[in-house]
């Protein structure tokens, strides 16, 4: 898990990597899901999902 907060809109966003098999990880790009700005990128083997945490 990730936590990082969205530079444009203020949110606190939670990414989980869902990496489930180790030596086939790859950088996934990770967008914000309010304002679809970039956020980070993951190095998973499967594809990153990004949610809002609205308890922080
Ligand atoms: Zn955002």
């Amino acid at each position: 898990m990730i936590f990082t907060k969205c530079s444009i809109c203020g949110k606190s966003i939670t990414i989980r990597e869902n990496d489930f098999q180790p030596g086939c990880r790859d950088f996934e790009d990770v967008s914000c899901p309010i304002c679809n700005a970039f956020l980070t990128s993951v190095f998973t083997s499967g594809i990153p999902e990004a949610h809002v945490d609205e308890a922080r």
